[in-house]
């Protein structure tokens, strides 16, 4: 939490045991095994490697402001090969660091090992297994190394689709499953985490484990949103639906915040309602399209840029309702009711009618045009947040309408759409939040490798004025750099989390990269 909690009693006793516990644990030499000498045991054969290649690439992330070398990579084709790497390092006198990494579009260096072992998650997909449908019981058997777009190309091939998305597909299950998952849909079915039904994770004694809210439920809840902290999950189960054909997507522009806003939470407070929401702000920086969507018909970004210029600040609400053609009819009826019943700017509506999977598969179009002029490579100083309700019109004042314009540097995309909290589970990991509802807010910036230090600095002036404003805001995708940070974001569930960590992990082998525990 950006606020400044003093640390309660419980607080002070945890971080006493922790302090006696580094403490006491015995300082090691470097006797055997450390990464560079397992390199040749026979167990790895072929699937260790400290090739430069391919440290390099583990090295960095899609946030392209961290280079963290790990000593080797591991390129796991089974299971068995993890738990045999976790094994050697929890059994061994001078344990090494070990971090799953599944497609590295991590921001800050979450996904590295520093001096340790990179495990490739992908090396483990394989075409012929690795999915299993089952129509009965509506779930898939999923494991993690895949990507959500290519889990929903197979459930698509049963009609059959998962329901919690993130806005780019390009991520794997694991990954996501270890911070949230969130998009448009979570207000309506809750976020990734909570659609899961069962897990099977390698723990950091290298033990493995199916777990699920009925079996081993607290590490089953201990990994969800657990940032790779409790163990490498290697299999979820997955929810699913009978997957819809098309979507109907209609877009709102508001030039007042709080009609923005009232419009948005009465919408998610409707228990049939939308099947996505989200909300973004538009600053005057060129046409109103980012690389995010192209959706604006060229005939219109005129008049738009010219409300923005008025305003400086303009609000776009983003909804779409899933349909197919049982629905056809009463889907344009119910869109047009609902274009009524808000208070947008009149005259600024757009709709688009588009298949389902190219609306979940929206932000594609334009990460192949960024890459076409080399531009997705590029540093990404994001910031995400969750703020809570009570406080999003300050946010807005201080934040949008103060910061933003005055520094005058972010042109990204800025994500602002409510959730609620009800459809997260208070045993699970991820950090939210008190109020019932609350704002997912996403700096989503793309910057220069000269000049992202910046918005670096942007990050963190918008972070003060919030902890300044003791406004409890919590970091979505979180980045701390000392273990206080980390103690005021977990806030109450701080004591769950470190003891979680030294019942699962007490070698504090796992996702060094979070930089949580030393
Ligand atoms: P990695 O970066 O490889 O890993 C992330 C963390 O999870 C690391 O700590 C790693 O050790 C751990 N980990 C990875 N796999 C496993 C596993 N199998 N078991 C245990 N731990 C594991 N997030 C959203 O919620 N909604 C969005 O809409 C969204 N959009 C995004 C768009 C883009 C373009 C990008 C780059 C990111 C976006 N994200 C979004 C953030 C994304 O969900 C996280 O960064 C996620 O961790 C990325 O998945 P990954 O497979 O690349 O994970």
């Amino acid at each position: 939490m950006a606020s400044n909690n003093f640390p309660s009693q419980s607080h002070l006793l945890v971080i006493i045991i922790f302090i006696i516990v580094t403490l006491l644990t015995p300082i090691t030499t470097n006797t055997s095994p450390q990464p560079w000498n397992i390199l040749s045991n026979d167990n790895f054969a072929g699937k260790l490697t400290s090739a430069s290649s391919s440290v390099e690439a583990a090295s960095i992330d899609f946030g392209h402001v961290t280079k963290i070398y790990p000593s080797a990579v591991l390129n796991p084709s089974s299971v068995q090969d993890i738990i045999d790497l976790i094994k050697l390092s929890f059994d061994s006198q001078s344990s090494f660091p070990i971090a799953a990494r599944g497609h590295g579009h991590s921001f800050r260096g979450q996904a590295a090992a520093k001096d340790g072992v990179v495990v490739n998650m992908r090396s483990m997909v394989n075409e012929d297994r690795g999915i299993k449908v089952s129509r009965t019981g509506l779930y898939a058997d999923v494991d993690t190394a895949w990507l959500w777009i290519e889990v929903l190309n197979k459930t698509l091939e049963l009609g059959l689709t998962p329901v919690s998305w993130t806005d780019y597909l390009y991520l794997t299950v694991g990954g996501t499953l270890s911070n949230g998952g969130i998009s448009g849909q979570t207000s309506r079915y809750g976020p990734q985490i909570s659609n899961v039904l069962e897990l099977d994770i390698i723990t950091g004694k290298g033990e493995i484990a199916t777990c699920s809210n009925d079996m081993n439920s607290d590490l089953f809840y201990a990994a969800l949103g657990g940032l790779g902290q409790f163990g490498i999950i290697t299999r979820a189960r997955i929810k699913l639906e009978l997957a819809p054909k098309r979507a109907k997507w209609l877009r709102f522009l508001y030039t007042d915040f709080s009609e923005f806003t009232r419009d948005q939470e009465r919408l998610i407070s409707e228990a049939d309602g939308l099947h996505f929401l989200e909300g973004s702000v538009m600053l005057d920086h060129g046409p109103p399209d980012n690389w995010r969507s192209t959706y604006y018909p060229p005939s219109d970004h005129l008049r738009i840029v010219s409300m923005i210029k008025r305003h400086r600040v303009i609000y776009c609400l983003e909804v779409v309702k899933y349909y197919d053609e049982f629905s056809q009819h009463s889907v344009n009826e119910e869109m047009e009711e609902l274009s009524e019943s808000l208070n947008f700017v009149r005259g600024f509506v757009y709709e688009k009618d588009v298949t389902y999977i190219d609306f979940l598969n929206r932000v594609r179009t334009g990460e192949l045009n960024l890459k076409s002029k080399g531009q997705w490579d590029v540093p990404h100083p994001w910031l995400n947040l969750f703020v809570p309700k009570s406080q999003i019109s300050r946010f807005d004042y201080g934040v949008f309408k103060g910061i933003i314009l005055r520094n005058n540097i972010t042109t990204g995309p800025l994500l602002v759409y409510p959730m609620k909290r009800i459809m997260w589970n208070d045993q699970m990991s991820t950090a939210i939040p008190e109020e019932d509802v609350f704002y997912a807010v996403g700096f989503l910036r793309s910057a220069e490798f000269d000049n992202w230090e910046a918005y670096d600095k942007e990050n963190m002036e918008v972070l003060m004025f919030c902890e300044d404003a003791k406004m409890d805001v919590i970091q979505y995708l979180p980045y701390h750099a000392s273990q206080e940070g980390w103690v005021r974001h977990f806030g109450p569930r701080w004591n769950t989390f470190v003891e979680r960590k030294y019942k699962y992990d007490p070698k504090m082998i796992l996702s060094p990269g979070q930089n949580i525990f030393r």
